[in-house]
């Protein structure tokens, strides 16, 4: 089986170390010509736009994904006339879009952050007055890691002038500041006969915007907490008819679950199923784009400290008992993920101890932070 991903970074890379033992082979699409899927799969470069690239891309193809939010919706078409591409047009549009993927939330009763759209900067002016200080402004589309965003905390024109430069005057949402307890996230995938299957809830450390480290289960967590996050992602899956992994990221507080935004995508929080889980995201995403039946994951504790900016630790962290490690091939520059560190054990709090000098070598900054 032949399958395609547009995209072709870290993601693609290890759908490919999971598929290869299923039989598959992988063809991605890229416009960066260094991009590290390519070490495990054929690579075909070209721009987002350029049609007779994609079609050369997508002839022989059995099936098609992404492992890139951002691909833009004309391309999916374009690829789509082909060959299947899953997850579909419409979720990929969704999570494009900040404000849609909050109306998507609301619609389904999914409780989200209170939020007004912001097209210019009277607007801007309005809808802080709304939501109240402080609060954060975002850019409607191409946001990631915390990037074209900031916080305002005044409503002073001044302050606003500032939050309207940080997003370059483009199309936004302004959300209600939420100080949460933790981050977690659910990691789910839909087969194309509507079966779906569930990982456990996942706790997420982020730094200056970048996830550091991942910890499942997360400790203390509810089995409704755990209900309620399955039940918000298979309603999301329903709706938006889709087909592969899909995550959802929360704000904890108060033991409630706030949804902040979805990925249509393996994700980061879910590098742990490699070796935590008896059928990993990058599987299950697989199964489902292919029309395989999904597999039911049994999972221990885990947890996953990201590498950023650099490995040079590498030889440190191999001599770690029971730590894998895993490098991404990406050439080293600051604040890019690189590569990623899994220990896996029976209880997610002890696991979480053991990281401590994993992190410490990773030169994680959240460890300085109280
Ligand atoms: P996002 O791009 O929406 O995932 O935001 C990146 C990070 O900024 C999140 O993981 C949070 O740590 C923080 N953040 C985003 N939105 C809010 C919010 N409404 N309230 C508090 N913190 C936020």
């Amino acid at each position: 089986m032949m399958v395609g991903v547009l995209g072709a970074g870290q993601l693609g890379r290890m759908l490919a170390l999971a598929g290869v033992p299923l039989g598959m082979r992988f063809r991605f699409f890229d416009p960066a010509p260094d991009s590290v899927a390519g070490h495990v799969g054929e690579l075909v470069v070209g721009d987002w736009g350029d049609r007779a690239t994609l079609e050369r891309f997508a002839r022989g193809l059995d099936a098609c994904t992404l492992e890139f939010e951002n691909v833009p919706v004309a391309t999916h078409e374009t690829v789509s006339a082909t060959v299947p591409v899953r997850p579909g047009a419409r979720a990929l549009a969704t999570s494009q879009d900040r404000v849609l993927e909050k109306s998507c939330f609301e619609r389904l009763g999914i409780p989200t952050t209170l939020h007004r759209a912001v097209d210019t900067r009277e607007e801007l002016a309005e809808a802080v007055r709304e939501v109240g200080v402080p609060c954060v402004l975002k850019s409607r589309r191409l946001g990631y890691d915390g990037k074209g965003q900031c916080v305002v905390r005044s409503d002073d024109d001044g302050a606003l002038d500032e939050a309207w430069r940080a997003v370059a005057g483009r199309a936004s949402i302004v959300e209600e500041f939420v100080p949460f307890d933790r981050e977690v996230s659910i990691i789910g995938a839909r087969g194309a006969d509507g079966a779906c299957v569930f990982y456990p809830l996942t706790w997420n450390t982020h730094a200056g915007g970048i996830l550091r480290l991942s910890v499942a289960p997360a400790p203390g967590v509810s089995y409704k907490q755990q209900v309620d996050a399955e039940n918000a992602l298979r309603a999301v899956m329903e709706h938006l008819d889709y087909v592969g992994v899909l995550t959802i990221e929360f704000f904890e507080r108060d033991r409630k679950l706030i949804a902040n935004e979805m990925a249509p995508r393996v994700h980061n929080s879910g590098h742990w199923t490699i070796e935590g889980a008896s059928c990993s995201q990058f599987e299950n995403h697989l199964r489902a784009v292919c029309g395989l039946p999904l597999a039911v994951p049994f999972c221990r504790a885990a947890a996953m400290v990201n590498l950023i900016g650099s490995h040079a630790a590498l030889p440190e962290l191999a001599r770690v008992p029971g730590a894998r490690v895993h490098l991404y091939g990406k050439e080293i520059r600051e604040g890019r993920k690189v590569g990623h560190v899994t220990l896996v054990g029976d209880d997610p709090v002890d696991v979480y101890a053991a990281t401590r000098g994993l992190r410490a070598m990773a030169n994680d900054p959240s460890l300085r932070t109280p």
